[in-house]
Parts: structure tokens; C-alpha cells; sequence
């Protein structure tokens, strides 16, 4: 493949429109934040400012929940479920309309590639609105009764990876079924939930149903421990879904915690490998592998693993890695320096326990934060790079012999969000995703998502599921007591 070189096609950043500071967005205005603290958040590709953000603390918290609860007493519990749905049709319009902006802000406080931004997370997330607006008047036949209730107020948590797209997963089902938000965006990808804060005001939608506030971790434990909130959803690591999990286990407030995951992506020998390999790469290198159900251990059966691991190298060679704004761009920048310092500490054991790297060769950007597209082999099932959750560009190759031993490893795992099957035969696809112990199992593809489709995990990757009826079922009580 020498000789051939993309032309750069970098997308513009004209439309962005970022303001130089932000404030939080509470009860359908943008106010300061009472200690008037701010942050900053940086394009990760070049480490430029791009906006001053503001800062909640606990005082904020508590005006934001009195105007979410307020707005959920007085009008969005009230309302005609019908119009209700109305609203969402109309934010999901207006993300559509105003995609391109979504893509550009996204990509710049991100790091993912435009093309990313562009063609998976903004359509995703306006899917998200559009199919739970056609659930709001339907709500009895989410399979809690013949009259479902809200729960009323909901607190939630959103991680970095898929900003935009995760604030979608939240809100929509949440507002379809009647209740009112408070939202707390990642404190490095604040920018697209600012903006959704815009589309809220140009729909009209009724002052603080919806509330964003920005902040970091403090103010996220602010918001899980307000006394009025009665729903925690939350997206994150593990670790921080557990300490949720205990900060509300002597209270009334329910939770679905997504978490984390070390999804194996099970090559058999009857696949179809050219298919695979594009399957394996998807499932690793898609958003860096800041993917909570990436596919980050491959385990290939024995006999085909040269000729997987050959055409896999042969793959990622051709993997381009750099600019995020360039529309030709596989591969952007790590989302923040934490990310890269994590992704190096964890990678970094693989060699000193014996594994085997390899990358391609890429030269990596100057400024910003980089981490090439890595693989080890000569993994075992005890190697930190095999049990833990990398969340970058990083893929451990284990081997295995007989199916019995590919599904035994790939469930030797404290997690359990998704997993991957590749094999020509429909029988064993379904023996095997029969054996899998992961909430979400694809079959001859990989990281694919529906908003019609329920996503969550078993062991330590979560409770409850987001998405389809089964995600909205979570935001809706049969019990009238349960929302005061
Ligand atoms: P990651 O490792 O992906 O950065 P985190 O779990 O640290 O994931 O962060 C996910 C979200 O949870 C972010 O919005 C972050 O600010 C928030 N968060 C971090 N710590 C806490 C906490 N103790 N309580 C509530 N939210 C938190």
C-alpha cells in the first residue's frame, strides 16, 4: 500500500459556535453558579481552550433538583402524555437539524474522529428522541402495569466517551415517562450538553424539566446524595457505580448503574476471517476503545489465530491516526491526560508480565494525547491487560482450543456487557450466545446500538438495562406512592 496517501479533508469548525464561558443550565436559564467557580475544558487534540465552564456545588445541586422537582409536580407529570411526546419529536427534530454543530463541538471536547461524531453518535442520539417520543403515550404497555408512574426526579451521571449520545440514553426515556432531570455531563465534555440545553430552550420545553450541571466528581456525589432525588442513573466506571451503589443503599432512591467491561470477541475457526478482522477492529479501535463494551479480548481459535493476527496487523496498519476533525481520520486523540497516564499504566504491565506488543508504525500528532493502536499476544487469562478495563486502543489476543474452552475463558471475567461471535454455523453462534454471560451479544458484527435494543450488563458491569421497553421500564413505577 505505499505510495497512496489521503488528502487531508478536515471539516470545518466554523459552526461551532463555542461561547468563551458557560454557566449552568437550571430551571430553562443559563445562571451563574452561586460560588462563582469555573473550569475549563480543552480540545484534547491540541490541548487549546476552548470554553470557560461553570462549577456546581451542592447550593446549585439543590436549586437544580427544587426546579426539576417543582417542574415535575406542576407541569411535566401533568401534562397529557401525548403532548409530552410532542416535545421530544421536537428536540429530536431540532438535534437533527442542528447535527452538524453537534458533530463539530463533540469532536473538538472529545477527541473522536468527525466522521464518528457525524455518521454514529449525533443520529444515534436524535433516534434516541424520536423513538421514546412515540413511547410517551404508550407507557402502559411498557410492561409495568396498566398504569405506570413516574418516579419523579432523576439525578444522572454521564461519562466522556460518548457524551451527546449518552445524555440521550438518559434523558429520553426519562422525560418520556413524565419524570424531570438533573443532569451532570463528564467535567472534560461538558460542550454538547450545553448546547442540548440550547435545543431545550428553542423547543420550548417547560422550565426545569431538564437541568444540566457541570461540575466533577463532587458535584456528581452532590447530586446522588441530594435528599429529594428519587432515581440515580449513572454511567461510569465501576468503581464509582459501586460507592453510588452504597451512598443510596439505605435510602428510597433506585439506581441503574452502567459500568464497566472486558468484552471477549470470540473468533471460531468456520468464520468468515476477512469479516472478522474488519469486526475486530470495530471493536477495539471504534471512539479509541473508550468503549465501556468494547471488544478488547479477542480470543481466536487456536488454529486460525497466525492467519487472524497476519491480516489483523495487515488491518491496522492501515489505521489512520491523527487529526479529529480530518473526515479520513480511523483513530483520534485520547480523551484527556488522566486517560492517557491510565491507558499507559495498565498497557505498561502487559510487556513487564510477559506479553508481546505490537503497533503499527504511526507518527503520532505533537501536541494533544495519543495512544497508537496496540495489540498483545501471548496474553494469559491472569495478565492485568486481561482482567482489566483498559479503555483505549489497546486489544489482548488470547487463544483457545475447543468452543467449551473459548466460552469458559471469555466468562472469566469479573465483568459481563457485552461479548462477540464469529462463526459461519447458526447453531453455534446460538450455543455460544446461549453460554455468554453478557448482557449484549452480537453475532458476526460488533458494536452495534438501537435505541430499541436493551444495553446493560451482569456482574460488576451493572444493574438494569437502557434502552428499548426494558430501559424505559426503569423510569416508571406501578406504585402512584413511589413519585410524591
Ligand atoms: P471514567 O473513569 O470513565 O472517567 P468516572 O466514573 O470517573 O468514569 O466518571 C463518570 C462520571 O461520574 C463523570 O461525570 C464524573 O464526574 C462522575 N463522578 C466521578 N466520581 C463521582 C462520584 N463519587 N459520585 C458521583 N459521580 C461521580
Amino acid at each position: 500500500m505505499s505510495g497512496f496517501e489521503y488528502a487531508s479533508a478536515p471539516e470545518s469548525k466554523a459552526i461551532a459556535n463555542i461561547a468563551s464561558s458557560y454557566g449552568l443550565f437550571i430551571n430553562g436559564k443559563f445562571v451563574e453558579p452561586k460560588k462563582g467557580k469555573s473550569f475549563t475544558t480543552i480540545n484534547p487534540a491540541t490541548e487549546e481552550l476552548l470554553s470557560k465552564i461553570a462549577y456546581a456545588d451542592k447550593l446549585d445541586i439543590d436549586l437544580a433538583v427544587k426546579s426539576a422537582r417543582t417542574a415535575f409536580t406542576k407541569v411535566w407529570s401533568k401534562m397529557p402524555a401525548k403532548e409530552r411526546g410532542k416535545y421530544l419529536y421536537r428536540i429530536a427534530r431540532i438535534m437533527q437539524e442542528r447535527a452538524r454543530e453537534f458533530a463539530v463541538v463533540e469532536t473538538l471536547d472529545n477527541g473522536k474522529p468527525i466522521r464518528e461524531s457525524r455518521d454514529t453518535d449525533i443520529p444515534l442520539a436524535a433516534a434516541h428522541f424520536f423513538y421514546h417520543a412515540g413511547w410517551a403515550d404508550k407507557l402502559e404497555y411498557a410492561g409495568v402495569g396498566s398504569k405506570p408512574k413516574p418516579v419523579g426526579v432523576v439525578g444522572q451521571i454521564i461519562p466522556w466517551n460518548f457524551p451527546l449520545l449518552m445524555l440521550a440514553w438518559k434523558i429520553a426515556p426519562a422525560l418520556a415517562a413524565g419524570n424531570t432531570v438533573v443532569l451532570k455531563p463528564a467535567e472534560t465534555t461538558p460542550l454538547t450538553a450545553l448546547l442540548f440545553a440550547q435545543v431545550c430552550q428553542q423547543a420550548g420545553l417547560p422550565d426545569g424539566v431538564v437541568n444540566i450541571v457541570t461540575g466533577d466528581g463532587i458535584t456528581g456525589a452532590a447530586l446522588v446524595n441530594h435528599p429529594d432525588i428519587n432515581k440515580i442513573a449513572f454511567t461510569g466506571s465501576t468503581e464509582v457505580g459501586k460507592a453510588i451503589a452504597r451512598s443510596i443503599s439505605a435510602t428510597k432512591k433506585s439506581a441503574t448503574l452502567e459500568l464497566g467491561g472486558k468484552a471477549a470477541n470470540l473468533v471460531f475457526d468456520d468464520a468468515a476471517i476477512d469479516e472478522a478482522v474488519e469486526g475486530i477492529v470495530n471493536g477495539i479501535f471504534f471512539n479509541q476503545g473508550h468503549v465501556c463494551c468494547a471488544g478488547s479480548r479477542l480470543l481466536l481459535q487456536e488454529n486460525i489465530a497466525d492467519e487472524v493476527l497476519e491480516k489483523l496487523k495487515k488491518r491496522m496498519s492501515l489505521i489512520r491516526v491523527g487529526d479529529p476533525m480530518d473526515k479520513n481520520t480511523d483513530l483520534g486523540a485520547i480523551n484527556s491526560k488522566e486517560q492517557l497516564n491510565r491507558i499507559h499504566e495498565i498497557s505498561n504491565t502487559g510487556d513487564t508480565e510477559g506479553a508481546n506488543r505490537w503497533s503499527p508504525e504511526c507518527k503520532l500528532p505533537s501536541k494533544g494525547f495519543w495512544y497508537p493502536p496496540t495489540i498483545f499476544t501471548g496474553v494469559s487469562q491472569s495478565h492485568r491487560i486481561a482482567r482489566e478495563e483498559i479503555f483505549g486502543p489497546v486489544l489482548s489476543v488470547l487463544t483457545f482450543r475447543t468452543p467449551a474452552e473459548g466460552i469458559e475463558k471469555a466468562n472469566n471475567t469479573m465483568y459481563g456487557l457485552s461479548a462477540g461471535i464469529w462463526s459461519d454455523k447458526g447453531s453455534k453462534v446460538l450455543w455460544a450466545a446461549k453460554q455468554l454471560k453478557a448482557g449484549v451479544i452480537w453475532s458476526n458484527t460488533f458494536n452495534k446500538f438501537d435505541p430499541a435494543s436493551p444495553f446493560g450488563g451482569y456482574k460488576e458491569s451493572g444493574w438494569g438495562r437502557e434502552g428499548g421497553r426494558h430501559g424505559l421500564a426503569g423510569y416508571l413505577t406501578s406504585d402512584a406512592k413511589a413519585a410524591k
